[in-house]
């Protein structure tokens, strides 16, 4: 190889370097995606225009004839390439499929061998030799050229015009100001190289060059582009939903076209499938993940094929949790056309699917406790109700409902409209006691503020009975205990007195003393009772109630025979029974007492007998009998009948009583019938 000084080489060299500054600048620009191409259609400019300046410095024919047909490496590579450029700054990069790439480069690839191998084919120059232009060395040059290389030429042309052409129609599509001035300064390159070649054309017999202005006019090309990208940043600004909305935005987007290959993915995208280094522009779209969930639903998009609109959540278990992603799939059409492809929206929704589930969680806990508490007013016994500012009902549970029967509070009782009228005022709780009908109620208000109040009923209608009946009790006592005592102070203060004979003082004495065993006897009847209501549990044998009639009877057949009466028995043999024989056999004596005590002549009969699955126990006398008046009170504590023949008797009123509370105690029933002057029969039934 040997080369000399030509000044032809010099504006080739400068306009190789400002290529290949263009295309450094570019290429530590990369990230833009046309920056790459740009970059790439550069170095081929450099390559074009440093073999050229090699070419034109060659001493000899061998050094200018190889740099010749090495230059064809840039020449043949930068129309491809700048329609490629265009094609993306027209956004048209769906064009730019793997086929149709190949496609473009085509040309250069069969016809790089064609020039390299010249020397051997001449399929290319015909009769290469040296050129020197006004005694100076500028390269070679040839007699003639093949049609091979007049196709090419028109090839290359061809290129260059359609990148041209994509231009101009954007610059007509595209009427904003910003848009117009980096589109004219695209044009402008285009048409550079093409309007370089018509003034070499025209200045050809000049002999002023041995090249066509069109190479390193080029240069000047690469400027303008590298300007329309780099200074008015039309790439960043013309796609804005591209590289701004798209490359940005926190969701995934992918575009597949119809075969499901992938043909555009954001970063986010990747991010979200989890691929692995590289890109996924031209995978298939299941292929572009490694994670299987994610793998299973878009493998089940790309087989629904064209399909309209499709709409799925994934979720994806990660290490750190769960991860649900939402897909969304929408059928890209090129006017209204088949669909072309899918775009395919992916958003990471794992926030607001935990946000909704403990949202969730939380209104169905509210609901559970709303549910127990309405559960618990619902079942309460004690009424309860909520009344608004208003005093309408905004809640009440059913025994609320009985007893108020309304839903506003000027409907309510009598008695609890007053209650309500009194407490408007008085913040806080307040309670009273109201009567309605027979019953007595406990009420409680407590206000709140700004909704109303809530009112709770307790009914004490029981507990009123009872503080009444215990009332009557002590009175009834106290006044039992006293008489007996009144006519024991009287006896003794006869005894005491030594003016009156002895037998009188004696006689007061032994009255007195008849009085504190009927006092004693009182009292205890009084504990007996006591004990048995306190339900203290009771000793239960087997016994006979035939036996214990019987022994009773006999006891007591004296007492009957000295007032002159019979007492007979008609007992039947019964299966035993579980009873206390202390109080069953207290029964028979009490009630056979007091048929003895109110009856004047006649019989008593003592009966047992075994009736179903009870025993029947009764004593019949021929007595002073009890008017149907006294008859519901006689098993009343104290009742006794108010009859001269009865209150000449001695009795403490508690007999009975204590016999019906010791039946109950069986679980038995006592009941009587009797007629005035006729006679009574008390009959009771203890089970078998
Ligand atoms: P007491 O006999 O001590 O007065 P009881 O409780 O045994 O008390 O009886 C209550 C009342 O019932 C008696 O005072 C009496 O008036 C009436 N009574 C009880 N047994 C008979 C009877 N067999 N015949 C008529 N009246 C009776």
């Amino acid at each position: 190889m040997a080369f000399l000084y030509s000044p032809y080489a010099i504006p080739l060299f400068v306009a190789a370097a400002i290529a290949a500054a263009l295309a450094y600048y570019a290429l530590c620009r990369r990230k833009q995606a046309e920056a790459l191409i740009f970059g790439l259609t550069m170095i081929a400019q450099t390559l074009t225009l440093l073999f050229y300046g090699l070419t034109t410095s060659g001493a000899n024919l061998e050094t200018a004839y190889l740099f010749n047909r090495l230059k064809y490496i840039g020449v043949l590579l930068v129309p491809p390439l700048w329609v490629i450029l265009a094609l993306q700054y027209t956004q048209r990069q769906h064009l730019l499929t793997r086929r149709n790439v190949i496609l473009l480069f085509l040309p250069a690839v069969v016809i790089f061998p064609i020039v390299m191998t010249n020397p051997l084919t001449e399929w290319w120059w015909i009769g290469i030799k040296m050129l020197t232009l006004n005694g100076v060395s500028a390269g070679v040059t040839s007699e003639s050229t093949s049609l091979l290389y007049k196709l090419n030429l028109v090839i290359l042309y061809s290129y260059m015009a359609w990148g041209l052409v994509l231009c101009v129609i954007h610059f007509i599509r595209h009427k904003e100001r910003i848009y117009r001035s980096q589109t004219t300064l695209m044009i402008i390159a285009g048409a550079i190289p093409v309007v370089g070649n018509i003034i070499t054309q025209a200045i050809r017999h000049l002999n002023l060059f041995p090249w066509g202005l069109d190479s390193p006019l080029f240069s000047l090309s690469g400027v303008l582009v590298a300007i329309a990208i780099f200074r008015y940043r039309f790439l960043d600004i013309v796609p804005v939903a591209r590289q701004v909305v798209v490359d940005q935005m926190p969701e995934g987007v992918i575009v597949i076209d119809a075969k499901g290959r992938i043909v555009d993915a954001n970063p986010a995208a990747q991010a979200m499938l989890e691929t692995s280094a590289g890109s996924i522009i031209g995978q298939s779209l299941p292929e572009a993940t490694q994670i299987p969930e994610l793998q299973q639903a878009l493998a089940e998009i790309t087989r629904s094929g064209k399909n309209p609109q499709d709409n799925r959540d994934v979720a994806l278990s990660t290490q750190d949790g769960e991860r649900v992603l939402s897909l969304s799939v929408t059928p890209l059409r090129h006017k209204a056309s088949e669909p072309v492809g899918q775009i395919i929206l992916l958003r990471d929704i794992s926030e607001q699917v935990a946000a909704r589930r403990e949202l969730e969680a939380l209104y169905q806990q509210t609901e559970l406790e709303r549910e127990r508490l309405s559960l618990a007013i619902r079942t309460a016994t004690d009424a309860i109700v909520l009344l608004d500012t208003q005093g309408t009902v905004l809640a009440s549970n059913p025994p609320a409902r009985q007893i108020l029967k309304a839903q506003q509070s000027d409907r309510f009782p009598t008695s609890v409209q007053e209650f309500l009228s009194q407490i408007e005022t008085v913040a806080g709780v307040a309670k009273a006691e109201v009567d309605i009908g027979e019953q007595t109620f406990h009420i409680v208000a407590a206000l709140i503020p700004g909704t109303g109040l809530v009112l709770t009923m307790h009914d004490v209608t029981h507990f009123k009975q009872l503080a009444r009946l215990k009332d009557e009790f002590v009175a009834t006592v106290s006044h039992d205990l006293r008489s007996p005592l009144n006519a024991i102070l009287g006896n003794v203060e006869i005894a005491q007195e030594k003016s009156f004979p002895e037998e009188e003082r004696l006689d007061a004495l032994k009255q007195a003393e008849k009085t504190v065993y009927h006092m004693v006897e009182i009292i205890q009847d009084l504990l007996d009772l006591a004990r048995l209501e306190a339900n203290i549990p009771i000793e239960m044998t087997t016994l006979q109630l035939d036996e214990l009639a019987r022994e009773a009877a006999e006891r007591l057949r004296r007492t009957a025979l000295t007032k002159g009466l019979h007492l007979q028995h008609d007992l039947d043999r019964h299966p035993p029974i579980e009873a206390n024989r202390q109080l069953i056999a207290r029964v028979w004596q009490n009630l056979i007492e007091n048929a003895i005590k109110y009856t004047e002549e006649g019989t008593i009969i003592v009966r047992v007998k075994a009736v179903e699955n009870q025993v029947m126990g009764q004593v019949i006398d021929t007595g002073v009998g009890i008017s149907h008046v006294d008859l519901p009170y006689v098993f009343d504590k104290f009742f006794r009948v108010r009859h001269p023949k009865i209150q000449e008797t001695t009795g403490t009123g508690l007999g009975l009583a204590l016999v019906k509370s010791i039946v109950e105690k069986h679980r038995g029933q006592i009941w009587v019938e009797s007629e005035l002057d006729v006679g009574s029969t008390f009959t009771f039934t203890l089970p078998l």
